[in-house]
């Protein structure tokens, strides 16, 4: 088969990041939303009324919000604490690598390779914070070139994909929030930006999203559009409901004495307790994820043919995204009717997650299917 690679002739070019079917089409990011967004946000879970009809989820799992929290800049000390801690809590944590530094410099802050391989098989994700972590200051005299620039996004996502196993690097954040999306663009699906607010639902920037912050006033942003906690900024913020809150943290174990490292530890697992104590309603996911289920979203076409056969539905589901990056299933509810009481779905030949939920009387099924155009058939009785 012949391939084509994106990636420019150079000595990393066997290490190419992006490298398709000459016949794949699609999309490897969504530009910018218009003004005012791409969609109408539902401000509540959506239940379509009549039988066989559908709807794309928001979010996984009709999900009511969504959230990640991100760790930048190695920080190999809090390894075991974050592995320790999301096992407990049955959450997964996304790590934004600087790669040069792993098994080189300062191993015990930045790690070899093994110990990030020990996270991607406990299910985190390992995402590229640059080679170098350098960033283009205003008025600095020597700014990297846009080569150079190319060079750091693209070598740090090809060497952690060349080192780690059981992941797929294909996101970045920004060193020090300074971001060429542009060229971040070529080589990656989403990148992490550090405007600090919550991202709406329908107006996410992929190549550089808002980010927010873990506590209660962002949590409440994204539930109720509201809170009554500080900062007063977030108080009234109706058009983050049902939103992305994307969490960062540096160094948890960090402090000048004893007491300060065992506070700041305090601090952090009261809000990651806090932020698990949501996982019900917000979607606590990895944000390479967040960036395939939300950009396979926003460009989804759900087609549900008109009902044939009593306890059979079907239904095609397809995305402009280019499905080599976007492998990420899509969650689809569709009604159902009377109460049902067992369902199974298969898309082609497979079987795929289907549920049963019931509101208002009526039943639904809740089912995961990848956005690739393979018919998705679903019985229930
Ligand atoms: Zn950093």
């Amino acid at each position: 088969m012949k391939k084509r690679s994106f990636v420019l002739a150079t000595a990393l070019a066997s290490l190419a990041l992006f490298s398709v079917d000459a016949n794949a089409e699609g999309l490897k990011n969504i530009p910018e939303a218009p003004k005012g967004g791409r969609f109408k946000t539902p401000t509540d879970l959506v239940w379509p009324a009549e039988v066989g009809q559908g709807d794309v989820c928001l979010w996984k799992d009709d999900k009511f919000a969504a959230l990640a929290i991100t760790i930048d800049d190695n920080c190999k000390k809090d390894h075991e604490w974050w592995l320790k801690i999301c096992d407990e809590l049955g959450i997964k944590v996304t790590w934004f690598v600087i790669t040069d530094k792993v098994g080189k410099i300062n191993i015990g802050f930045n790690g070899t390779w093994e110990d990030w391989q020990k996270l991607a098989n406990a299910g985190h994700s390992i995402q590229s914070h640059t080679t170098n972590h350098k960033s283009n200051k205003k008025d600095d005299p020597n700014k990297m070139t846009e080569e150079e620039i190319v060079a750091q996004y693209r070598d740090s996502l090809a060497i952690i994909n060349e080192n780690v196993t059981n992941n797929f690097a294909c996101t970045i954040a920004y060193p020090n929030g300074v971001a060429h999306p542009e060229i971040a663009a070529r080589y990656a699906i989403g990148a992490r930006g550090v405007y600090g607010v919550p991202s709406p639902a329908n107006n996410i920037n992929y190549m550089c999203t808002n980010k927010g912050a873990a506590s209660q006033a962002f949590i409440d942003a994204i539930l109720y559009g509201k809170s009554e906690y500080e900062p007063k900024w977030m108080q009234n913020r109706p058009n983050l409901t049902r939103g992305l809150n994307i969490v960062l943290y540096h160094l948890v174990h960090w402090g000048h004495s004893p007491e300060q490292i065992e506070q700041s530890v305090a601090n952090v697992e009261a809000e990651v307790r806090n932020i698990a104590k949501y996982k019900d309603v917000i979607w606590i996911a990895r944000f390479d994820d967040l960036m395939k289920y939300g950009q396979e979203r926003d460009t989804a076409k759900l087609v549900v043919d008109p009902i044939s056969k009593a306890g059979e539905i079907s239904f095609k589901l397809t995305c402009d995204m280019d499905l080599t990056l976007f492998d990420y299933p899509l969650t689809i509810k569709l009604c159902l009717g009377d109460k049902t009481n067992s369902i199974t779905a298969m898309q082609g030949e497979k079987n795929i997650p289907a549920r049963i939920v019931e509101h208002d009387g009526k039943a639904y099924a809740i089912v995961d299917a990848l956005p690739n155009g393979i018919p998705v058939k679903v019985s229930y009785k």
